[in-house]
């Protein structure tokens, strides 16, 4: 997002270009899946508390739904683009189709810093996010959820604001909602967790004990802090997370070679994932450049906080020790980035496939919306491991048969799948 000369929708469009060459797609068929079916850009005026109006823009693009209703998240973000949103959307549509879920891709944003934006100010934002396009999304055809610096408390005010609108009772419109409003248990944890199980397999694959492994994250927001817990939980050892920090401008990596301690991190961590500097350094870590993360000699690489993350430029600096890269944020590695991956010794688990655990989970909250019937927690998880180990071993196979690396698989799994929904449905 923030990298100057970065464009994520570039990215995601050659991403698609090359494997619609592998699968030998006809022009028409390229033509539509590496375009988004419908966009909506929008102003969004907000009374500021201090009485004046700001006015911020907005987006929500719908990319594909051939498979089902589109499904994606909101980031709230400074640096949002309208081909951020573009590429985010199509990278939904594949992951949704590589976790065989019945979902297509959506994406939404607002261009704005919310530690800016007082809690009132950002529910009238959420509120006009919602006057601006409640007419195009629903239930049935289009399901935003929580993305970067969007949380269960604004799903919530998008929720009521759109049942204002809609006269009744949906709570099916959005995800990611708080537990006991229409949300579902284990939501909140299943990005990071999916990245674990995903890891769990990888490193059954690899022959290695995950209960020696370490691992140095990239992010300390939602989906790096459950991975830690998981990780953690199942016996490994993280020793670096790294996140923004708004005084400065500009990313730190926190480090301690004994590995974090989760709770006394998360205790000095802003609700946005941003760790308290000064704090940290009482507590011994290291603080290290932001793209320090990368250089630890660990066994597994998780970058979990924004796309770009991995480059041809700092590929490099990627320690021989590690074994296993999992993509936890979306977008993290640059086609560049992943040829050089390609030629290490080392397993990539693409970012599509790994963090399929959040939409994966976003969707069993729909399920349980419509049936208005709410599972216990341990279901939900166990249902979600489930369904990502076997999206991992479909993709793995695919792999070992073709002699090709997972992405390339997962791709080829994915557009596949979309390919056929398109077909079926007579639009190709
Ligand atoms: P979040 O807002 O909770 O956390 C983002 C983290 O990244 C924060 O710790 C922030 O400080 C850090 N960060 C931001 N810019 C950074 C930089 N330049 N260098 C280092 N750290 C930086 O967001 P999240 O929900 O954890 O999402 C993280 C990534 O995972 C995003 O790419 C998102 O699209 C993707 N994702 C999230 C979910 C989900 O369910 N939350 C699902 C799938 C994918």
């Amino acid at each position: 997002m923030a990298a100057k000369g970065f464009n994520a929708y570039k990215m995601a469009r050659e991403q698609f270009d090359s494997i619609a060459d592998k699968l030998e797609l006809d022009e028409g068929t390229r033509e539509l899946l590496r375009t988004p079916m419908r966009e909506y850009h929008f102003t969004i005026p907000v009374k500021m508390d201090d009485g004046s109006v700001k006015v911020f823009q907005g987006y929500r693009v719908q990319h594909n739904d051939a498979r089902g209703p589109c499904k994606g998240g909101i980031r709230f973000h400074p640096q949002e683009t309208a081909d951020t949103v573009r590429a985010l959307s199509m990278w939904m549509t594949w992951k949704c189709a590589v976790a065989d879920i019945p979902l297509g891709g959506g994406k939404g944003g607002v261009i704005c810093d919310p530690h800016d934006l007082s809690d009132r100010e950002q529910e009238r934002l959420c509120r006009g996010w919602i006057r601006q396009i409640a007419k195009n999304i629903g239930p049935v055809e289009d399901i935003p959820a929580p993305d970067v610096m969007t949380t269960a408390q604004h799903m919530l005010w998008m929720m009521d604001e759109y049942e204002h609108i809609a006269g009744g009772q949906y709570p099916g419109v959005i995800t990611g909602k708080p537990v006991g409003m229409g949300g579902s248990l284990g939501r909140t944890e299943a990005t990071g967790f999916g990245v674990i199980f995903m890891v769990r397999e990888a490193l059954k694959e690899l022959d290695i004990d995950i209960t020696s492994t370490t691992a140095s994250i990239q992010g300390f927001g939602n989906v790096a802090q459950y991975a830690a817990v998981l990780f953690t939980e199942y016996g490994g050892k993280v020793v670096n997370v790294s996140c923004w920090d708004q005084e400065d401008g500009k990313a730190y990596s926190y480090y301690r070679e004994n590995g974090i301690d989760l709770e006394e991190l998360r205790d000095i961590t802003d609700r946005f994932g941003s760790v308290d500097k000064e704090k940290a350094k009482k507590l011994g870590y290291e603080r290290l450049s932001g793209d320090d993360w990368l250089k630890h000699d660990v066994d597994i690489l998780i970058p979990a906080a924004l796309e770009n993350a991995i480059t041809a430029d700092n590929v490099d600096k990627i320690s021989d020790s590690v074994k296993l890269i999992a993509g936890g944020a979306n977008g993290p590695i640059t086609p560049e980035g992943m040829d050089a991956l390609n030629k290490r010794d080392l397993m990539v688990i693409p970012d599509f496939l790994a963090n399929a655990g959040g939409v994966t989970c976003s969707y069993f909250e729909q399920v349980q919306n419509n049936t208005n019937y709410y599972w216990p927690r341990e279901e939900v998880i166990g249902k979600l491991d489930d369904k990502m180990t076997s999206a991992f071993y479909a993709v793995m196979e695919l792999a070992k048969r073709k002699k090709i690396p997972l992405e390339e698989a997962a791709y080829m799994i994915a557009i596949s799948r979309v390919v056929d929904a398109c077909r079926m449905r007579g639009w190709i």
